[in-house]
Parts: structure tokens; sequence; C-alpha cells
């Protein structure tokens, strides 16, 4: 199949995503539009600054003005993948110098036990089956001594769409974990789990949705959640969204679980699932859509938007949000490019994205979301290795020092991702950055040992 070419896309209608070899699809699995060719991302690459048409880019980013979806084309388009990545880096350096974040956290799935069963989907299990689990409050009680007792600032919590326990359970977990690690934030539940608590807890109606959203939520804050996590967004696309996710809340319910979130003062981060059956098109206006709401969030701290509508933070002197806004709402703090990771899913016949395509994604996510405050290269998924060139794309955070991750296992089965502070730091200095300790809402942390308080 011959591939369109960017610049001509019509909604619905990708162009290329990807390249290499197509293993046969089984009968009726999705397959992307166009997946025979890679021009954007296969041509030899030149040196930077020899694509002209970056230069409109260019004096844009210098004017601290927002780019457009057309921009974002051109960003995709282009063979000066270098040329794209120097432009995420200069915006990067604008907003945070040579500082590069980490964090000292530690991942909890509760259970792999979901009432899905997303075609892309390796972790979830139905009761009953091999390798299915769901922890009790009191295994959840011990993690978090564990978490406290090795310094941890984060608990960051996930889990399946478990069809049969209580409301309780999560609110009886978030009050374990604050008895027993009171200074642990816990940073827990995508939008998607949201709604399913919200149904769970016979709080869901469709006529008036945010109501069982909003309940569940406040709940939960009391309970002691602190933030929320990205995840569950994937790929802002109906037609994307019912061959890949279906069942699973689409972008509108999504944006609603975060909007409530920030209407009472939660931070949240924020994701996007590249490199399976969406197009390029797709991507750009996922992030759109996702710099509309940041627009709202920030306008709601007391933020004024700009001559073309929005608000941006990446001109030179902006001033980021920070936590002590909070009495005013929550915003998205991070974006989190994550790309697919087809073996083991109903996808497995696609052949997920590629190092560069990762590095250009990273990018562009930079360049597009201007109102965003950080960048994360989740290196759990993305490995140490390409993290580290994250860091010249735009990245100005590398995640924590993750122990027990579930849900991708990179190389294989049976491999929990750990690393420690000192790897981080080590990957950060070799890349010509200064690291510093964060904590969930990215406060400068001060540490000694297992010790640590906030910087004053
Ligand atoms: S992606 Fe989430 S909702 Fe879908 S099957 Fe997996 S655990 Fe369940």
């Amino acid at each position: 199949m011959g591939g369109l070419t960017v610049g001509t896309i019509v909604k619905g209608h990708p162009v290329v995503i990807g390249s290499g070899t197509i293993r046969e699809a089984p009968k009726g699995a999705p397959v992307p539009a166009v997946i025979d060719s890679a021009p954007a991302f296969a041509t030899s690459i030149p040196a930077i600054g020899a694509d002209p048409s970056l230069e409109r880019i260019e004096a844009k980013i210098e004017a601290g003005k927002r780019l457009s979806l057309e921009d974002g084309l051109t960003l995709y388009a282009t063979p000066d993948v270098w040329g794209v990545c120097a432009l995420a880096h200069r915006v990067r350096q604008r907003m945070h110098g040579d500082v590069t974040y980490y964090n000292i956290n530690r991942h909890l799935n509760y259970s792999n036990i979901c009432a899905l069963s997303c075609t892309f989907c390796e972790f979830h299990r139905k009761r009953g089956d091999a390798g299915a689990y769901e922890h009790s409050i009191d295994d959840i009680r011990a993690e978090a001594r564990k978490a406290r007792d090795a310094g941890a600032t984060e608990m960051h919590i996930v889990g399946g769409l478990h069809p049969y326990l209580p409301f309780d359970y999560y609110t009886d977990m978030l009050r374990a974990i604050h008895q027993e690690a009171p200074t642990l934030h816990i940073k827990a539940f995508t939008a998607v789990e949201i709604v399913h608590l919200a149904k769970i807890a016979k709080q869901f109606k469709s006529a008036d949705r945010t109501a069982g959203i909003r309940w569940v939520l406040e709940h939960l804050k009391e309970s002691g959640l602190g933030s929320l996590p990205g995840g569950g967004a994937e790929v802002f696309d109906d037609r994307v969204h019912d061959e890949a996710f279906k069942g699973k809340i689409r972008s509108d319910v999504w944006l609603d679980v975060h909007r409530v979130s920030h209407e009472l003062g939660l931070n949240t981060n924020a994701t996007i699932l590249y490199g399976h059956i969406e197009s390029v098109d797709d991507r750009l206006v996922h992030m759109n859509m996702l710099r509309t709401a940041q627009d709202e969030a920030l306008q709601r701290l007391g933020y004024e938007t700009d001559a073309d509508g929005g608000v941006t933070l990446t001109g030179e002197g902006a001033a980021l949000p920070t936590p002590a806004m909070n009495d005013r709402g929550g915003y998205f703090q991070t974006i989190i490019p994550l790309p697919f990771f087809p073996d083991g899913s109903a996808l497995e016949h696609l052949p997920g994205p590629s190092g560069l395509e990762n590095l250009r994604t990273l990018a562009v996510a930079r360049l597009m979301l201007d109102n965003f405050p950080h960048v994360k290269s989740f290196w759990i998924m993305q490995t140490l290795a390409m993290s580290q060139l994250h860091l010249l794309a735009g990245a100005d955070d590398i995640d924590g020092t993750v122990v027990w991750y579930d849900i991708t296992k990179v190389g294989g089965a049976g491999t929990n991702q750990e690393t420690n502070v000192w790897d981080l730091q080590r990957v950060i200095r070799d890349a010509g950055f200064t690291p510093v300790e964060r904590d969930t809402l990215y406060r400068r942390v001060e540490r000694d040992g297992a010790a640590w308080r906030l910087a004053t």
C-alpha cells in the first residue's frame, strides 16, 4: 500500500506511522491504514538546519508563540529529525536550564484482574487465570512500609478494572498507606479506573457523569489521594478507540476526569500511547486537545490568555505553575509519551515505533504542548539509554527508581525493572545535565540517605 503525503491529511485518513517488517495480522485484527513505508523516519538524516521548512517554526518558538497543527505536521514530515530535537531542546533549556528531574518512587499494581480485554494489553487477567492476583490491604500496608523505609517520596498505584472489589477497598488502601507512611505522596488511579470506581460505587450516571466522577475523587482525596497519573488516555480518536481500546472510556470522559480533578485542586499528568494503529494526525489532535484542557486549567489559576487565545509557558521568563496555586485548582504537570509495545498483545503483528520515531515524538510533544511544564521520558518503557537521548530532545524528567512495574516488561516476561539513584544521576550527568531530585509535585528534595525533606 502506498503512503499518503504528510500535509494532505484528512481526519481519519492516517499517514505513515512506522517502518519495518509487518508480521501477518490475525484475521480481523486492526491494522494501521498505511504501513509499508516511512519517508519521515527512514530517509538519510541531513545536518541540523538543512530543512528550511523549520525556519518558520523556529521563528515562532523564538517569539514564544503557539505552534499550529500544520506546524506539527511539518515537524513530523521533515527528514531533519535532529533539527526538531534541537528546537525542542532549546525550549526545554529556556524552561528548565540544565536541570533534569528524577524521583525516588515505588510502583504498586494492586491487581491485574480486569473486566476488559483491550487488544494492546498484556497485563490483564481474569479471576482464576494463571498469574491473576489481587493484593490485600495488609499486603499494601507492607508495601507502604517498604517504600517509606527505602526513602521513597511517592507511591504510584494503578491496576486493572477489578469487577468485584468494593469501593471501600480503594479508600481503605489509601488510608492504610497514609497511616503507614504519612509523608508518602499517593499518585493513584488512571481516569479509566476513576470512572470504573464511580460505577462500582453506583454513582456513575450517564446523564450527569461528572457528578459521579466528582463524588469518587472527593472521597479518594479525603482518604489520602495526592494526584492522578496520566494513563488511559491512549490516543484521543474515536476510530482508534473503537478498534483498539473499545470498552475503555473515550477522550471526552478522560478529559472530564482530569478537569474535575483540577477543579478539586489535584494535579494530574497526561500520556499519549503511540505507534500502533493511530496516524500522525491523530497524535497531533491528541496533543491539541490536551493543550486546550491545560489552557482551561491555567486560566483557573489566574493565567491570562495571549493573542491566540491560549496560555503558553515556553516563552522567555514565563512563570510555571506551582503547588502553592492548588487552592485555586490543579493542572497538568507532565506529558509522558509512551511507545506501544506489541509483544504479547492482540496487536502483536504490528512493528511498534522505532527509536527515531520515539525521539521525534517526544520532541514534537515538547514543542506542541507549550503549556505543559514538564516532559517525562519514562525510562522503564524507553530504556535508560534511550531516555538519555530524550534529555537532548526536550525531556526534563526521567522518572524514578521504579520497583515492580508489571504493565510493560522491557526485555521479556519476568523482568521487573529497577534502577538506583546513582544510575539515574550518572545517566543525567553524562548527558550534560544537573540531576535534581523532586517530589511528585516537582518540589526539590533534600536527602540524607532514606531521610528526606522538601528544600526551602
Ligand atoms: S489496558 Fe487497562 S482496562 Fe484494558 S485490559 Fe488492560 S488493565 Fe484492563
